[in-house]
């Protein structure tokens, strides 16, 4: 079966791409062993850490809870493999260069014991959608194209608009990077079982499968999967090999030629929109009863001596799974998590691979990028922007510290995608200074959000104490005239303790 292209939408800007991503397509995912040691972080999603239930000394289970979500918006983690706990312990992550935070460390004893199926069905249309999305909770499922946002709260979110149509995004346009790729080639009924159990919590009856069409077999996969499944609901959509055309907006705009308005979501033009491997993680969950625990990521670069695609458990180290590749290629230099227009830079390979974690990419020696020069008014950046802003009046504004310019030149549309840099003739880090900037405005917006609640906590506390006040004296009169009636000998006991109030006071 062909995938259609039609009814496409158009996109701005991007760039073409060279791919890279032959080499780590050439075999299929291989699975990498359980490694003697997982470092799990408590924080793997957007939102709030999540509160380790256990402690050092603790055997757990493969699939058990060892840490919950603590607050509105989380999720849990899972044990990869059963084990023991041997520390809970700040240990290197790979958010940003040099951070480390909260790690839970497991000794595995490689026996992979899974914790036991607590026997719930499989049958997912027989549960209520409320129902569906509290069991998704549970999973630990986050998006795995790299936003990790808590799939069941987005999807809770989602239920408070009106949504028409899920769009599953296969489209993995930024180069090196091939996971997405390779899952849709292997595990296309998976993937398209993840999309009807989303469409049964969500109540909507259409869905596009977007794949870019560069990505033939992934589209055949998926073809036949579709063919066999005759789920109607469920179109394939083949879109232009573009970069960003996996952007959220920019697939909406693509698939189904709706913009989403600046600083909003795709739910305000009914789209719900998946990365692929969630979907796949969706039906690992709900059918399987497997929670998030592995992913496959791409291991690729000049730095790598065997590029190919691999299927980890989280918590693994970056160091193992390099190891099991076949290691460095002999002059890798540098080592990069994610691809390389939106990945992170990293010091060490002790980071652990995470639920974030879509690519680890080395690179040899960085090439000489050029010295920065004074911005020549080409315009070759506004010309390539997806979001069509204008990224050299975005850099004087950055440089300038003018919040008030940079959220009126729509700073906080730009998708960090990096296409402005990568044609700026004067080698100006532009995305660079516009995370720095998006940065500098979210902390300002923090501190005024600070400011606000202990604003709100001193004056709750003085109508508290006004209130008190008001108590005591009605309560005193009323005392009073009780002593009235009493007679003089109450009334100066009244007036002495109000002596004493006063005092007290
Ligand atoms: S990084 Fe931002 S400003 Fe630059 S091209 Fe991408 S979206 Fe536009
Ligand atoms: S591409 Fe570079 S030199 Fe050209 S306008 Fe943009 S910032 Fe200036």
């Amino acid at each position: 079966m062909t995938a259609p292209t039609y009814d496409l939408g158009k996109l701005h800007g991007g760039l073409r791409l060279p791919g890279h991503k032959t080499a780590s397509t050439a075999a299929p995912i291989r699975d990498v062993p359980i490694p003697s040691q997982l470092v799990l972080p408590i924080t793997q999603h957007v939102g709030d850490p999540a509160q380790p239930v256990v402690g050092t000394g603790d055997r757990v289970l493969k699939g058990q809870v060892v840490a919950e979500p603590d607050g509105t918006l989380g999720a849990p983690v899972h044990a990869s493999s059963s084990g023991k706990v041997i520390a809970i312990e700040p240990w290197p992550v790979s958010r940003r260069y040099g951070d480390s935070a909260p790690c839970i460390i497991i000794e595995c004893d490689g026996e992979d014991r899974a914790a036991e199926n607590d026997g719930r069905s499989a049958d997912f249309l027989s549960l209520q959608p409320a129902d569906l999305l509290l069991r998704l909770l549970d999973g630990g499922i986050v998006g795995l194209g790299g936003a990790v946002f808590p799939t069941a709260q987005k999807l809770m979110q989602a239920r408070t608009c009106k949504i028409e149509t899920l769009i599953l995004n296969g489209v993995e346009c930024e180069p090196y990077i091939s996971c997405d790729d390779m899952l849709m080639r292997e595990r296309g009924a998976e993937i398209l079982s993840g999309a009807q159990i989303l469409m049964h919590a969500m109540q909507i009856e259409s869905c596009y499968v977007a794949v870019e069409s560069d990505k033939v077999e992934a589209l055949h996969s998926l073809g036949d999967a579709l063919a066999e499944l005759g789920d109607d609901r469920l179109v394939l959509k083949q879109v232009p090999t573009i970069y960003p055309s996996g952007g959220e907006d920019q697939l909406v705009q693509l698939v189904t030629n709706r913009e989403v308005p600046s600083g909003g979501l795709p739910t305000d033009v009914g789209c719900l929109v998946q990365n692929v491997g969630t979907a796949a993680a969706v039906h690992d969950w709900i059918i399987r009863h497997e929670p998030l625990i592995s992913r496959v990521t791409t291991v690729a670069g000049d730095g790598i001596a065997n590029p190919m695609n691999v299927r980890a458990r989280i918590g693994t180290t970056i160091g193992d799974v390099v190891e099991f590749t076949g290691g460095y290629a002999e002059r890798a230099d540098h080592l990069i998590i994610g691809g390389p227009m939106t990945g992170k830079s990293m010091s060490t390979d002790l980071v652990p691979l995470v639920k974030a974690t879509n690519s680890i990419l080395v690179v040899l020696k960085t090439s000489f990028q050029g010295r920065e020069l004074p911005c020549i008014r080409c315009g070759d950046c506004a010309s390539v922007c997806p979001v069509q802003l204008l990224p050299q009046q975005l850099f004087w504004h950055a440089r300038a510290d003018n919040e008030a310019k940079l959220r009126e030149f729509g700073l906080i549309d730009c998708i960090e995608c990096g296409c402005c840099d990568l044609v700026c003739p004067s080698h100006i880090p532009l995305t660079a200074n516009f995370q720095i900037a998006k940065g500098r405005i979210q902390e300002l917006a923090d501190e005024k959000a600070r400011a606000e609640r202990a604003r709100r906590r001193f004056e709750a506390r003085n109508e508290r104490l006004e209130q008190e006040k008001q108590d005591r004296e009605t309560e005193l009169a009323r005392q009073k005239e009780t002593a009235k009636q009493a007679g003089p000998a109450a009334i100066a006991e009244i007036l002495k303790r109000k002596q004493q109030q006063r005092e007290d006071d």
